[in-house]
């Protein structure tokens, strides 16, 4: 099968097509046929060697595809079955419900292949069918997890965001934050997006964000104070990290809650925390999404609720090299999605 592997660690030139033999799924497992893979910041992250990886690897961890291979003792999923993977895998002992945190989880495109290749063969119990009926494309269900499973999490189960509450998106025009905006429509949230780009803004607006709010140097909390009678507002969906964190901990009211979904820059930050004192904000981690998450996230998609914004491009070298490249700059709209 054609396949694309990160070789060492670097700039895109490191990512190589290569011919390699199609996987055999082994006991518990199901070879998937590539339908989606996206495309992640933390792809480019691990390939700079900000993360670490088992190389030579095949990279990628968003990936949605159609069984067309069932390995011995599988009963959970037949040739033919749509699925959508969690972005790991995890040992099957694992507590329900934790699974991201599992103790020898394998993250995908790090520890073991990922989904820049035609085949991926994974333990069935990582993916979630997808219904018949949907309103999504197969390879839009790629991003399930890492994305809209994500901001699902964030939301409902670490914010325990309830409907009214507002809550502020940043880094709202890049992937996540497109589709994290949506989700936090869907669960009934008012919705304060901020971008620096006037072009993603349209797209925010488009999407029936409730206040777009495009940002220069000096930031963006006085804004967002406006847009809520000066109070903050209830909840931060902290897409971007360090380079916002600092705005987003003056736009969250007293008592509010702030999210850390990612983070773009690895180095150490400086964080004010006579202002997480001051306000009693809850600053929270959130790492990426559970089983039950996914199953949220796929019905999210296919009931029409988020809608997926991504460009496909073909399983070429060139295409994903520039894709990283694009990602780096800030300058990718919506996910880019690699469709084999
Ligand atoms: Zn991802």
């Amino acid at each position: 099968m054609k396949a694309i592997v990160q070789t060492g660690y670097g700039g895109p030139e490191v990512l190589v097509e290569r011919d390699i033999d199609t996987p055999t799924p082994g006991e518990g497992e199901v070879l998937v046929r590539v339908a989606g893979c996206g495309v992640c910041y933390r792809d480019t992250l691990v390939r700079r060697g900000h993360m670490r990886a088992r190389l030579p690897v095949i990279p990628g961890h968003e990936l949605a595809g159609q069984v067309v291979e069932v390995g011995e003792g599988v009963e959970e999923l037949n040739k033919g079955d749509n699925v959508a993977s969690l972005i790991y895998t995890f040992p099957k002992n694992c507590k329900r419900g934790e699974e991201n945190l599992c103790r020898g989880n394998q993250w995908l495109g790090e520890d073991r292949d990922g989904c820049y290749a035609e085949y991926v063969s994974l333990p069935h119990w990582s993916l979630v069918k997808i219904g018949a009926h949907s309103e999504a494309p197969l390879e839009s269900y790629s991003f399930a997890a890492c994305i809209v499973g994500t901001a699902y999490r964030a939301l409902k189960q670490r914010a325990k965001a309830v409907e009214g509450e507002t809550v502020l998106v940043t880094g709202a025009g890049g992937g996540l934050g497109l589709h994290s905006a949506q989700v936090a429509r869907a669960l009934g949230l008012r919705v304060i997006a901020v971008t620096r780009s006037e072009e993603k803004a349209r797209i925010l607006e488009s999407l029936g964000v409730d206040n777009v709010v495009v940002y220069g140097s000096g930031g963006f909390s006085q804004e967002v104070k406006k847009l809520t009678d000066g109070e903050g507002v209830d909840i931060v969906l902290e897409n971007v990290g360090g380079p916002t964190l600092d705005q987003s901990l003056r736009s969250v009211r007293k008592g509010g809650r702030v999210i850390l979904t990612g983070n773009v820059d690895p180095r150490p930050q400086q964080v004010l925390l006579g202002l997480v004192i001051l306000k009693e904000t809850g600053v929270l981690g959130s790492l990426n999404s559970t089983l039950s998450d996914l199953q949220e996230a796929v019905g999210l998609l296919s009931n029409g609720a988020v809608k997926p914004v991504y460009k496909r491009i073909p399983l070429s070298v060139d295409e994903v090299r520039q894709a990283h490249s694009l990602l780096e700059a800030g300058k990718a709209q919506g996910r880019i999605v690699i469709a084999p």
